[in-house]
């Protein structure tokens, strides 16, 4: 889709230029002329009082796919330190273009200024190449700055998909880049797949998808982009057939990190990017993190998580003390979050957080597959629960059957006396 102006109708009366939020239309003569800081949002279409401003639908068939090659992995950093998020998207990239072609390769693509240590490290975690965007307007994430220098490498450049980490940053630039780029984007991805044989063993797996109309013999190589719909009710596939790049967010914590191979080297191409200050909107003064608390569901490595099997919300105090001593952060089941015990920052689950920490807590979980999808991949999983029966243990590494309230302050002291 695109903003047009339609010359015949245009009579120069610069409504749409106050009514652009974007500064997207400027004045050239009498007659209004978009340019490329539009971003569709139809602003200016009920402004013009002449109908002389519309929409166009991209015609079927005029993007050349053939043309688009490579997958992309955006490599958020903050503050020079690149988002582990970002490190498994680039293992998972890896995954895909085995799929695609032996062609194929994974980029990644850091943004930022002062950033090519970081290159390093993602070749060492699995990328062929590493696209570098540098220049001091892009020291801090703005909106307007990182859409503006990665639209243009892309156009450039032409990656056939492109994929983000479902972080507050990713969640902010990925659609503003896929609207400039007139693409689709599919948001909170926990499953990505490109034959259509892979993606129905799992679909197969997963009984809320219906893969009757599929042939697994079918050689499409488009992006299947699995997500949970309905407040997770069901399971969504999602394709982009029509235009490039594909692009899809994937939440933290769901894809598998690559063994880091010391030493692994790559191409790095630097791309000169074309910013100027007036591109950024926004100025920013300070960065202040938040007083607070903030729970790292997905970085931690060790979890303590309580359910409804705690009674009543000052259970959760005990969970609090046990992951102190441990080192580890508090987790909950949505039961406990729905009861008002806990916030929902700290719910692990489907429609929680996905998390796979070295060791993970259940206490008074009883194990519904919701909960077991944010966390069954946890390294280690330690399950506390009076009923023997309880689903937890069919997943659980070490299971104990007991009051937690008895076993939890049990394994404090063990703690303390082996610290001693
Ligand atoms: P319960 O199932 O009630 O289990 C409590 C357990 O505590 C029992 O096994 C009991 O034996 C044990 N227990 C009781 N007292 C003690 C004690 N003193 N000592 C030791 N053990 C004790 N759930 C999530 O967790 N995360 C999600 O993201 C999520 N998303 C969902 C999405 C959808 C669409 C739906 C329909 C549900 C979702 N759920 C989710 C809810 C999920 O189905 C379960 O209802 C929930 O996980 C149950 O939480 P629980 O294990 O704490 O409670």
């Amino acid at each position: 889709m695109a903003i047009i102006v339609l010359n015949d109708k245009c009579k120069g009366c610069k409504l749409c230029v106050k009514a652009c939020p974007f500064e997207a239309i400027e004045m050239v003569g009498k007659l209004a002329v978009i340019n490329e800081k539009c971003t569709a949002c139809n602003q200016c279409i009920p402004a013009c009082k002449f109908d002389a401003i519309t929409k166009t639908e991209e015609k079927e068939g005029t993007v050349d796919l053939s043309e688009y090659k490579n997958i992309w992995v955006y490599a958020e950093q903050r503050k020079g330190k690149i988002m582990n998020v970002a490190l498994e998207l680039i293992g998972e990239g890896r995954r895909l273009s085995r799929e695609i072609s032996d062609e194929a390769k994974v980029c990644a693509l850091i943004v930022g200024n002062n950033v090519e240590a970081l290159a390093k490290e993602c070749f060492e975690y699995g990328a062929d190449s590493v696209y570098m965007i540098e220049d001091p307007l892009l020291e801090n994430y703005t909106t307007d700055g990182y859409t503006k220098v990665i639209v243009d490498a892309v156009k450039e450049h032409k990656p056939e998909i492109v994929i983000y980490g479902a972080t507050h940053i990713g969640r902010d630039l990925a659609p503003r880049v896929a609207a400039r780029l007139n693409t689709g984007l599919t948001a909170d991805c926990t499953r990505l797949d490109i034959k259509v044989s892979s993606y129905m063993d799992y679909a197969i797996k997963n009984t809320t998808l219906d893969v009757s109309t599929l042939d697994p013999n079918s050689d499409d190589k488009g992006l299947k982009q699995t997500r949970p719909a309905f407040g997770g009710n069901l399971m969504a596939t999602i394709i982009c057939p029509k235009t490039r790049p594909q692009m899809s967010t994937v939440r933290p914590g769901v894809m598998q990190k690559r063994e880091r191979q010391a030493g692994a080297t790559g191409e790095l191409i630097k791309v000169k990017p074309a910013i100027a200050k007036s591109d950024i909107k926004i100025e920013i003064l300070d960065i202040v993190k938040s007083a607070k608390e903030i729970v790292s569901l997905t970085d931690a490595e060790i979890i303590c998580s309580g359910g409804r099997g705690l009674g009543d919300s000052s259970g959760f105090e005990l969970i609090k003390k046990f992951a102190d001593k441990v080192g580890g952060v508090v987790g909950s089941s949505r039961a406990a979050v729905d009861a008002g015990w806990i916030d929902h920052s700290h719910q692990v689950g489907q429609t929680g957080t996905t998390v796979k920490p070295k060791i993970y807590f259940a206490c008074g979980i009883s194990g519904a597959i919701q909960h077991l999808a944010g966390m069954q991949t946890s390294d280690i999983i330690v399950a506390i629960n009076k009923d023997p029966d309880a689903p937890i243990f069919e997943v659980a590494d070490y299971g104990i059957v007991g009051d937690l309230y008895k076993v939890i302050p049990q394994i404090i002291e063990q703690w303390d006396n082996a610290e001693a």
